[in-house]
C-alpha cells in the first residue's frame, strides 16, 4: 500500500519517483530526459508542448 505513487504527465505511467512541476507530476525518467535532450532535438518541442499546455490549465483554473 503505497500512497507516494503519481501518475507521470509525460509518459502516463505511475510512477514512485518524480518531481512535481507546476502541477504536473514527472518522473524522475522523463525528468531526466528533458534535462538529456537538445533544444534541437524533436523530442524537445514534444516536452514543451507538454509543459506549454500546463502553464495553459494554470491560468485556466
Ligand atoms: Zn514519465
Amino acid at each position: 500500500m503505497e500512497n507516494n505513487k503519481h501518475v507521470c504527465g509525460i509518459c502516463d505511467q505511475t510512477k514512485k519517483e518524480g518531481i512535481f512541476l507546476y502541477q504536473l507530476y514527472i518522473c524522475s525518467e522523463c525528468e531526466k530526459e528533458i534535462l538529456s535532450i537538445k533544444s534541437q532535438d524533436e523530442n524537445y518541442q514534444y516536452y514543451v508542448e507538454k509543459l506549454r499546455a500546463i502553464n495553459q490549465s494554470i491560468y485556466t483554473i
